[in-house]
C-alpha cells in the first residue's frame, strides 16, 4: 500500500475522542461545540431539502452560495471577488486544502509549513511529491520572524501553507506578520495557500486580515474558508476556495475528481447564513469569548498557566512551570483516565522538534460542561 498513508497514525483527534468515549470522559479535545447550532440555518437546510435542493449541483457550487461568499467578503474585508471565476464551494476546508495542494505542488517542489501544523497538510504535500520545509513556531507568541523565513525560502519554494487564525495556538496574526510573509512570497514567486477556516472566530475586537488582501498577494493566494467553523456546524463540511481565475481553474480540476460537488441543501443554508447581519457574527464571538473566559479563569484558579486565546475554539496551557515532569502527551493520557477530561497534546502538531509542554483545550461547550470539567481537574496540577 501507499507508504504516505499506510504508515500514518490515526489522527490525534480521533484517538483522543476514542479515549474520551472509553473513559466516559468530557471531551475538551476535538473541536466541536456541544450545542445544536443556529436554528434558522438548520431550518434553512431542512427547507432546502424539502423544496428540491437534492440533485447534483454545479461542481463549482450553487450560484446563490458563490454570490453569498463574494458578497460576504466584500462586506467584511472589502475584497472584490468574481463569484463565477474566483469562488468555488468544496466539501469542507479539508477538501479545499487538498485540492489546493494537489493543484499547486509538483514532484520536487518545496513547500513551507509552520509547526504546529494542522494534520492534513503534510500527507497531501508528500502525496503530490512535494518536499515540506518545516518551520517551528514557539509559545507563548507563536509569531513569524524574518530570520525564520529567510532560513527556508529559496528558488525551489513553490508554496507556503499558512493557517490564520492558528489552530492550536489560538493566535490571530497581525498585519506585520502577514506583510513579512507576503514580502517573501513576492520575492521568491511563491503561492500562499492560506487556511482561514477560523476567520470569524476571533475575540476582543480583533480583526482578521486575509492574506489575499495584502499588497501583491491577490494573484498568488488561495484562500480557504469553512462554514463549519463560521456557524458552529462542524459536521456539515461546507468549505470554500477563493483565488484568482488562473489559480482557481486548476484547483477546480482537482476538486472535480475528489468530491465533484457538495450537498446542495447545505449549500443553500450556508448562503442564507453568510447573508445574516453583522450582529449575528459579533454575538457568536461574544458568546464564545464568554466560554473562553470561563475556562481560562477556572483553569487559572486551579493553577494552570493559560496562554491567552485570541481566536478559534481553543486555549492552550503551558505545563512547563508546573514541574510535573511529564510530557504533554503523558499529561493528556493521565487526565483522560484519572480525571475523565480529554484534551489534545500540542506536540501532535509537530513532526520534528516538538514543543512538548503545551496542551490544547476546547471551550466551545455549554457552561455546565466547562464547570464539570473544571471540577474534575481541580487537583490535576499535582500528580496523584
Ligand atoms: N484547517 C484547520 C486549521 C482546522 O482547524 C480545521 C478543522 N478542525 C480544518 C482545516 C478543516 O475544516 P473542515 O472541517 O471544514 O474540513
Amino acid at each position: 500500500m501507499n507508504k504516505v498513508f499506510a504508515d500514518l497514525p490515526v489522527t490525534i483527534f480521533e484517538a483522543m475522542s476514542q479515549a474520551a468515549r472509553d473513559n466516559n470522559a468530557i471531551n475538551l479535545g476535538q473541536g466541536f461545540p456541544d450545542h445544536p447550532g443556529p436554528e434558522d440555518i438548520r431550518q434553512a437546510a431542512a427547507d432546502a431539502s424539502v423544496n428540491g435542493y437534492n440533485q447534483y449541483p454545479s461542481m463549482m457550487g450553487i450560484p446563490e452560495l458563490r454570490q453569498a461568499i463574494a458578497a460576504h467578503y466584500r462586506r467584511w474585508h472589502a475584497l472584490e471577488l468574481d463569484p463565477m471565476s474566483e469562488v468555488m464551494v468544496t466539501s469542507g476546508g479539508t477538501e479545499a486544502l487538498t485540492s489546493a495542494i494537489l493543484a499547486v505542488v509538483e514532484p520536487g517542489d518545496e513547500v513551507i509549513v509552520f509547526q504546529p501544523v494542522y494534520d492534513s497538510y503534510l500527507p497531501i504535500i508528500r502525496q503530490a511529491g512535494g518536499i515540506p520545509r518545516l518551520l517551528r513556531l514557539e509559545p507563548p507568541h507563536w509569531r513569524l520572524s524574518e530570520q525564520m523565513l529567510k532560513s527556508a525560502f529559496n528558488r525551489k519554494t513553490k508554496a507556503v501553507l499558512f493557517n490564520n487564525p492558528l489552530n492550536p495556538a489560538a493566535v490571530v496574526y497581525p498585519r506585520e506578520d502577514l506583510e513579512l510573509l507576503a514580502r517573501f512570497c513576492r520575492e521568491f514567486d511563491t503561492i500562499a495557500i492560506c487556511d482561514e477556516v477560523w476567520e470569524h472566530v476571533i475575540f476582543d475586537g480583533r480583526k482578521h486580515i486575509p492574506l489575499i488582501a495584502i499588497p501583491g498577494m491577490r494573484d498568488r493566494t488561495i484562500k480557504v474558508g469553512s462554514a463549519g467553523k463560521i456557524f458552529s456546524l462542524t459536521g456539515w463540511k461546507v468549505g470554500f476556495v477563493c483565488a484568482a481565475p488562473p489559480l482557481l481553474r486548476v484547483v477546480a480540476k482537482v476538486h472535480q475528481f475528489l468530491t465533484f460537488t457538495t450537498a446542495p441543501n447545505l449549500q443553500a443554508a450556508v448562503a442564507y447564513g453568510l447573508n445574516k447581519p453583522d450582529q449575528y457574527f459579533h454575538d457568536m464571538r461574544k458568546e464564545l469569548a464568554n466560554s473562553r473566559d470561563r475556562l481560562t479563569k477556572g483553569l487559572e484558579s486551579i493553577g494552570f498557566p493559560v496562554l491567552k486565546s485570541q481566536g478559534t475554539y481553543f486555549l492552550t496551557v503551558d505545563l512547563s512551570p508546573l514541574g510535573l515532569n511529564e510530557t504533554d502527551e503523558a499529561f493528556c493520557k493521565r487526565i483522560v483516565t484519572d480525571y475523565k477530561v480529554a484534551a489534545i497534546p500540542v506536540s501532535a502538531f509537530y513532526e520534528k522538534d516538538a514543543v512538548t509542554t503545551v496542551v490544547r483545550f476546547c471551550f466551545a461547550k455549554k457552561d455546565a460542561t466547562i464547570d464539570t470539567a473544571l471540577e474534575r481537574l481541580s487537583d490535576a496540577v499535582h500528580r496523584r
